[in-house]
């Protein structure tokens, strides 16, 4: 009998590697065990946020520098987790080093504007195409001031936002992130279902919800709700779900659409920006919108989050209609570590290099899985990629509820143990390279490929790599 993908008897070897995977990895790290114990009587869960307490354990991390970092039970892994995909500039890299201690020593903390607010605002005007700029401390307060300006500025209740993608956790957003099948609705028009009680049900029914990739859908929510629509809030490349490009031509479509009933339209790029380009999805795929959400990678390592949005869109703010405001914006040290990011370390050479890593990753990792016979493929852009185990392409949330997650696990485990440190939620997220990754890291990435592949069709690594043809299979 030859094991297929997703067949019955290839996820009962899966289960069984991931009861080996887990049981090595519980093994290997008592130390965050014993923290984790000790975190418990104080910190809810023992984590400071839901997710970083993925299955098996959390890993508690002592330091990380250049494009490694080691837990606290000593072991080194080649990160490619970055936290979340902040660490494009991968961690302690010297230009940040110097910029947060030099600044660290003058004050980090006035709530009165700085100098280092010009080249920054002056530089992401230059890279994401838009006039003017605020700031914040999180993706999360970037696309609620993103909502509230679209609202503002139109006068009107309602946004559309896609199913299965995720925009931080403030309540407009708050829906259809990730939801049941029985819950979800047709594909073709999705029900707006809140992800908690607290998102209460007339929040969520002014959020609609369409499915990604397809414009016919956009057209016939906003003629259903004529004039009650003020915008549209959208990762151009979807991330919560692996890595999903736009299809050709989608995004020129989706404004021209949305243009054609006067309704605004916001990029999320907190994930998407220097990670996929120098000028992120926008100058990636060359259609501009209205309005732009940054966070993670443009701050170093740092707190942080940006807006950026047309003179139109803007005056609003200029004139008091709509406040964005909060304490810590354009902390000081936030946008020393943002200066340094921007203008030293992320240069056309450190693209470059991202970019040769990316295919040497996504190539040697599509020649794994054909030499092992293994269906999937890599979707990788810039320091952004992930390998999906499936046959099909994933192309929207519908297809990625039909992708198991044992897959996406396994590898992760695979990796981990084998000292790569991907992140978890493997089903879900994507690895981010960082500018001080080497061709040694991408090697260690596809031995570990490799590793799990040859376990996952019951042949030695070796074995596998001398006769990608005669492979003997689980039976
Ligand atoms: N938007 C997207 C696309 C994200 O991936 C995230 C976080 N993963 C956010 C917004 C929220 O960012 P934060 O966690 O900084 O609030």
């Amino acid at each position: 009998m030859t094991v297929t993908a997703g067949t019955e008897a290839e996820l009962a070897v899966i289960d069984g590697l991931i009861a080996e995977q887990e049981a090595a990895l519980l093994a290997r790290t008592p130390a965050s065990a014993r923290i984790m114990d000790e975190a418990r009587a104080f910190l809810a869960g023992g984590v400071a946020s839901s997710w970083q307490d993925a299955p098996p354990r959390a890993i508690w991390i002592d330091h990380g520098k250049g494009s490694k970092i080691t837990d606290v039970d000593g072991t080194t892994y080649v990160d490619l987790h970055n936290g979340f995909g902040a660490m494009l500039v991968g961690h302690a890299h010297p230009a940040v080093v110097k910029a947060v201690q030099d600044r660290v020593a003058l004050g980090t903390h006035f709530a009165q504007p700085t100098a280092d607010l010009i080249p920054v605002s002056r530089e992401l005007s230059r890279r994401f195409d838009q006039p003017k700029w605020r700031f914040a401390n999180s993706g999360t307060e970037a696309t609620l001031a993103a909502v509230n300006l679209m609202r503002v500025a139109k006068r009107r209740p309602k946004i559309l936002k896609i199913e299965g993608s995720y925009h931080g956790h403030h309540d407009a957003v708050q829906v259809s992130v990730y939801p049941d099948l029985e819950d979800a609705g047709p594909p073709e028009a999705p029900n707006s279902v809140p992800v908690h009680p607290g998102v209460l049900a007339e929040v969520a029914a002014n959020t609609l919800v369409v499915p990604y990739g397809d414009v016919a859908a956009v057209r016939h929510v906003l003629e259903a709700n004529r004039g009650e629509v003020a915008g549209m809030i959208i990762e151009p490349m979807m991330m919560n779900i692996g890595v999903v490009p736009p299809p050709p031509g989608y995004l020129a479509d989706l404004k021209e659409e949305l243009q054609r009933h006067d309704v605004l339209l916001t990029y999320d790029e907190v994930k998407t920006a220097l990670t996929v380009h120098p000028g992120g999805a926008t100058g990636r795929f060359g259609v501009t919108p209205d309005i732009i959400c940054l966070a993670k990678s443009m701050g170093g390592g740092l707190p942080c989050g940006a807006i950026g949005a047309t003179a139109e869109v803007m005056a609003i703010v200029e004139d008091d209609s709509y406040e964005v405001v909060g304490t810590f914006n354009g902390n000081p040290l936030t946008m020393a570590a943002a200066k340094a990011t921007l203008l030293q370390v992320l240069t056309a050479e450190a693209h470059a290099h991202i970019e040769h890593l990316r295919d040497r990753m996504a190539e040697g990792a599509e020649e794994v899985l054909a030499r092992h016979g293994i269906e999937g493929y890599v979707s990788a852009y810039g320091a952004k990629g992930a390998v999906i185990f499936s046959a099909d392409r994933i192309n929207d949330y519908r297809d990625f509820l039909g992708y198991d997650g044992r897959y996406g696990h396994i590898h992760w485990l695979y990796q981990h143990n084998g000292g790569v440190f991907l992140p978890p939620w493997g089903k879900c997220e994507q690895w981010t390279l960082s500018v001080q990754h080497t061709d040694e890291d991408v090697d260690v990435f596809l031995a570990n490929l490799e590793t799990f592949a040859a376990a996952l069709k019951g042949v030695s690594p070796a074995e596998g790599r001398r006769d990608g043809e005669a492979l003997s299979r689980r039976t």
